[in-house]
Formats: C-alpha cells, structure tokens, sequence
C-alpha cells in the first residue's frame, strides 16, 4: 500500500526515466503524493504517458494522487558566442546589446528590450544562475556597458537574472498559455505558475483558465516577496521555490525568506511546498548530505504541507532512495515530541466566523479526549479539510470524506491529510456511517475510540463547516 499517510506529503518531479509505469508505482509505494511535470522539460506524449501512469496507481490502490503542471515563465537569456562558449575575467568589461551576430570575450546579444527599459546605472545583473555577476556603468535602449563583477565561464543561451527589478513581462508566456491548455486536457490537479511578481500575475492565470485546478504561485523573485500576503490570499497553494529565489535574492537570505513565506502560509492557512535542492545529493549519491537530511527536517518542523524533490526524482540515479530517505526524515521528525510542541506554539490567526470557530473547537475536542486521536472531515470543495489543517494538531491525522474527485487530489498535498472519494451523503445517519468505515478502513481507530467529525450542513454547500460532533465508534 502507498506509504503517504504521514503528516508532511512529498511532490516529486518526473523525469524521462521515472515517468514508466513500474518507476511510477514505486514512487507511489515509496510515499510520493504528488508528481509534478516540469513544463521546461517535455513532450506531449511524456505528459500523457506520465497522467495515465498516474491514475492508473489511483485505481489499483485505491488512493488519490495530485497531478502538477509546472508551467516555464519566462525565460530570460543571453545569445550565441562564435565559439560556443568565453570566460569573462573579473575586472574587465563587457557590453551586452541587441546585435543578433554571435558574441566574443568582450559582448554578447541580449535579445530583451524590455531588460533595457529596465536598466539603471549601477544595478547588477546575474548570467548563468548568478556565476557571473555584470554591474551596469552606462546604457541606452539597446547596449549596457557593464564590468565584470565576478567572472566564469559563459555560454551559449545561458539565463539572465535582473534582480530587485520588476519587468514589464507578463509570467506567461505563448509556451505558458498552450502547456495551460495541455495540462487542463490533461487533468491537472494543480498548474504551477513560475515568475509571479505581483498578484496580477495570479489574476491574469486563473482568467485564462478553464478547470478548477489549483494555482501554485513560485515565490521566486523580490517584486513577490514584497507583495507577499496579497499573492497568498490569491493563489491556492505557495510554492518556495529557493532555485531562481536564491538566484534573485542570495543564499543567506533563502532560509530567512523561506521562513517568512511559510510563516505567512502558516497565518492564512494555505498550503506552502518548500522546493529544490533538498536532497540534491542523491542525484549521483545514495545517501544524503548531512545539511540535506536536516533542510528537510527544518522544514517539517516549521509545519510545511510538502517538500519536493526535482532533480532527485526527474533525473537522478536513485529516484526511489530519494524518496524513501525523505519519507524516513518526515516521519522521524514527526515521531519527536518537540516537533508536536512546536506546532503547538506556531502562530495562529484567530478566525472568528463560524466556520472557524467549529474547526478550532473540533481540534480542541481532539487534543483533550484520550480516546479521540482522528479527525474526519467531509467537504466537496475541500474547504472543511483545509481549515482543519491549518489548526496543526500534531498526532491527529485529518481524513478527508469527499465525492468530488478534484477536491481530493488537491487535497494530497495538504498536511495531515488523507483524502478518500465516498459517494455523495444522503443523510446524517449515511455520514456516521461513511465516518465508521472509513477510519476503521484506514485503521486510525479500534472500535471503542472516539472520531471528531466536522462538516457543512447542508450537504454540497461550499465553505460552510457548522458542525461538529463526536463519533463512539
Ligand atoms: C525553483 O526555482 O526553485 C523552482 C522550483 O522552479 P524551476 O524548477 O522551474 O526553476
């Protein structure tokens, strides 16, 4: 059976190696809940084999699994060189312009006038995933004559980094829009949206689409940080996306802004991943770093609802490993009574409507009955269940009683949570019912225990929870 019954849920990324269906179902076994593709990668047949592999996984062992599209952005980048490649020495100067001839050691194309625009004197600009830094000395609309902070090698194609500048480019691009449509034809369950830098960005996304699948906004750029809590309450889900965050900002400021992001996640109670690198290692080795085994840890102590592997699984030589040794750190840490004490003391904001007051007093119920260790929420939008997450009851896991299928594939990479597809209720008495068998089902209570349920009466009416009643089972 899929090990993914643990608090924190893991989002692993495919790779051309993982997507078959044998490499699929390990994952699953090993405790993935959701699989993203990376839209920088792929074709439309690897995305059709990679969704089928998938639902398949969810039929044979009766789970549900998320499905995420991640979509590119845009990507800014520097041309081509006449040999392929030049090393920049640090000191001596460079220009950058909008001539399409191949560059040299002393220019090269940048083919983005809206970069130009941009441009301020002084203000560095980052090649090649911030190796090489370029300060900007003089510009007009199409040449920057720049110094070479920090050399390296640079070569064709490589990206350009404008950090602590927000471009007049829209995060989606003519890519973005038909991988949209591909992964909405698909089924996707979430569309990741990369380069946000304001909430428009979100607004602009959810008007193009179609399907109900959830927004994960990357929170990579400085533009985003600044309008941080406005994009949280926008999108669905907030991804820490510490690859370009680290490129756009620095190093140093990655765990401090990391911790902001989950903070602020934390408050509004919406799901937050922290992404990248996290057991970077495992790419060629079988074990982790010791720095990686507790990035990972530092994470699940801070409360987040997933970390994510991508090179590790995408294109790694220990895919399944990865995935193990992330599951062993998850639940290590969650088995250490600290970590219950610390999402004891996590920052709540007080919700005061009803709604939030029958969530909080349900967990409340939870803590305090000996006899009480599970909470079953039943949602069609999933509402219910993510209210009853955010509380981080540690030690209570939260099933979630859905008949919308969507609802609960977006609800696997909620913390805490495991979803379950039931028929649509057709009484009080169908729900005690449904509640019985499914915590037996899961083996989360022997008969005698006391289930907590929460839900919204009526039936089927989003956003409602406004009841809460104590199952002897
Ligand atoms: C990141 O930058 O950390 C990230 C997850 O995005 P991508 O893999 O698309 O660069």
């Amino acid at each position: 059976m899929p090990n993914n019954t643990d608090f924190c849920k893991i989002v692993a990324t495919l790779g051309p190696d993982t997507s078959n269906e044998q490499s699929v179902e390990q994952l699953v076994l090993a405790g993935v809940s959701v699989f993203r593709c990376n839209c920088s990668h792929g074709s439309l047949a690897e995305y059709q084999e990679r969704v089928a592999n998938i639902r398949k996984m969810e039929q044979k062992y009766n789970c549900s699994l998320g499905v995420l599209f991640d979509l590119q952005g845009p990507k800014l980048r520097i041309g081509t060189f006449q040999n392929g490649a030049v090393t920049l020495e640090t000191g001596k100067p460079f220009q950058l312009d909008m001539n399409p001839a191949p560059g040299d050691a002393t220019r090269v194309c940048l083919p983005h006038p809206e970069i130009f625009a941009a441009l301020q004197e002084g203000m560095e600009l980052l090649l090649n995933d911030g190796m090489v830094r370029l300060r900007v000395n003089s510009f007009t609309k199409d040449t920057a004559r720049c110094s070479v902070m920090i050399g390296g090698e640079l070569s064709n194609k490589k990206g350009v980094n404008v950090p602590g500048v927000k471009l007049p480019i829209s995060a989606l691009t003519a890519k973005d829009r038909a991988d949209l449509q591909t992964a909405e034809m698909l089924g996707a369950d979430f569309i990741g949206l990369s380069f946000v830098q304001d909430p428009n960005d979100i607004i602009e996304l959810r008007s193009l689409m179609k399907s109900k699948a959830h927004i994960i906004a990357k929170i990579e750029k400085p533009s985003a940080i600044e309008h941080l809590r406005e994009i949280i309450d926008l999108a669905d889900v907030i991804m820490v996306a510490r690859g370009d965050l680290g490129v756009e900002t620095s190093p140093e400021l990655v765990p401090v802004l990391q911790k902001k992001i989950i903070s602020g996640c934390r408050k509004a109670g919406k799901p937050v991943i922290v992404a990248t690198q996290m057991l970077e290692s495992m790419v060629t080795s079988l074990m982790p770093t010791r720095a990686e085994a507790s990035d990972v840890a530092n994470a699940v102590y801070d409360g987040v609802d997933a970390v994510m592997l991508s090179a590790e699984t995408a294109q790694g030589q220990h895919p399944v490993e990865a995935v193990t040794t992330m599951r062993r750190i998850i639940e290590t840490v969650e088995s250490d009574h600290r970590y219950r004490k610390g999402l004891a003391l996590l920052e709540r904001k007080n919700d005061s409507t009803k709604e939030g007051a029958v969530t909080a007093a349900a967990s409340v119920v939870a803590t305090n009955m000996d006899t009480a260790n599970v909470i079953v929420t039943f949602t069609d939008s999933g509402s219910t269940t993510l209210r009853a997450s955010k509380q981080r009851v540690g030690g209570v896991p939260i099933l979630a009683l859905t008949p919308n299928i969507t609802t609960a594939r977006q609800l696997t990479l909620t913390w805490g949570v495991t979803p379950i597809v039931v028929d649509t209720l057709t009484s009080f008495d169908d729900m005690l019912t449904q509640a019985r068998k499914a915590v037996l089902g899961q083996k989360l209570a022997k008969e005698g225990d006391n289930v907590v349920i929460t839900a919204g009466i009526p039936f089927g009416k989003a956003g409602t929870t406004n009841m809460l009643y104590v199952l002897s089972v």
